[in-house]
């Protein structure tokens, strides 16, 4: 279970602090020390860690927890909402063009889960929107990653625009958004291909696709089992793609959580969806406030 550590350390400090009879200055520094090794042994930035157990401690001091009623309650409150700033505060939607098609365009690094989580996003607009969507199958360097997202895409009956693996991606994401157009199309997803790490031919390729295609959203794909990898491959996307959002996969595995905590602090960019399995309706909608209460379980 994801953040199974970190939940319970997190636990364990509140209810140290919660045996207490009464609770001093030094028994809250020690679990100001407890929460921010607790943190950075679930992966967490070093800096985002910082900063938080600098706001926790700074609103616990202002709140003068220590003359409380229930000075456990209360910091348990004050960590809750600070893990739910730190990462985002409100679930972000996806967004959406005025007119037809919306334009997503995937990218991530290959193995993250972008291909899955392109099917999963379809099926949810199909579910929920009664949408009618169509992929764009730009990764042409992967022989079988076309295959891959016909596969998917049989799987939730939706079409894929390809051309091969013998055109150039961006001329293949040019034809099929005139397809999309010319079908009415209301949302064009577009698969881009990943490399097993940040390389300039990628990023350029990437740029040169998001500039034809003005997507209106581009997702970052991250598996949150490579912990502060994850984190790194976000920023380096951000950097050159602008990304609008983030698709955090592989939660339902055994990952410590770093990721899904410093994500949203060190890039800006909001988490908008999470992957908990790899079958076609395993995608959810990311919740900052759910999350914090899940962690402190
Ligand atoms: P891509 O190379 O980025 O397109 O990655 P794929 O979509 O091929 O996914 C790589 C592997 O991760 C596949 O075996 C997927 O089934 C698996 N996967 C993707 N998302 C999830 C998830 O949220 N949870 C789990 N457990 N597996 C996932």
């Amino acid at each position: 279970m994801a953040f199974e550590g970190l939940t319970q350390r997190l636990q364990d400090t509140m209810a140290k602090l919660r045996r207490k009879p009464k609770v001093t200055e030094a028994d809250l520094k020690e679990t100001m020390r407890d929460i921010r090794l607790a943190l950075l042994e679930a992966d967490v930035n070093f800096k985002v860690v910082k900063d938080f157990v600098k706001q926790v401690r700074t609103r616990a001091a202002g709140a003068d927890v220590l003359k409380g009623l229930n000075p456990a309650q209360q910091i348990v409150k004050i960590v809750n909402e600070e893990l739910t700033k730190m990462m985002g505060e409100e679930a972000v939607a996806l967004n959406k063009s005025d007119k037809i098609p919306t334009i997503i365009m995937m990218a991530g690094l290959q193995g993250a889960g972008k291909t899955t989580t392109a099917g999963k996003l379809a099926l949810k607009l199909k579910n929920e929107q009664n949408a009618r969507p169509m992929f764009i199958a730009a990764d042409i360097y992967r022989p079988a990653a076309i295959d891959q997202l016909e596969q998917v895409a049989q799987s939730i009956e939706v079409p894929v625009f390809q051309l091969g693996t013998d055109v150039d991606p961006v001329e293949i994401v040019r034809q099929g958004l005139q397809q999309a157009r010319d079908q009415h199309n209301d949302y064009v997803i577009i698969d881009t291909a990943g490399r097993l790490q940040i390389d300039e031919k990628l990023m350029d390729e990437l740029v040169q696709i998001k500039t034809l295609a003005s997507p209106d959203e581009i997702l970052l794909v991250v598996d949150a089992m490579t912990g502060q990898n994850a984190v790194e491959t976000a920023e380096g996307f951000n950097e050159k793609l602008d990304i609008t959002g983030v698709v955090l996969t592989k939660l339902d595995g055994d990952t410590r959580g770093g990721a899904a905590l410093s994500i949203r602090a060190v890039t800006g960019k909001p988490i908008k969806f999470v992957g908990q399995g790899e079958k076609m309706d395993d995608l959810d909608v990311f919740h900052p406030d759910r999350m914090a209460s899940r962690i402190l379980g």
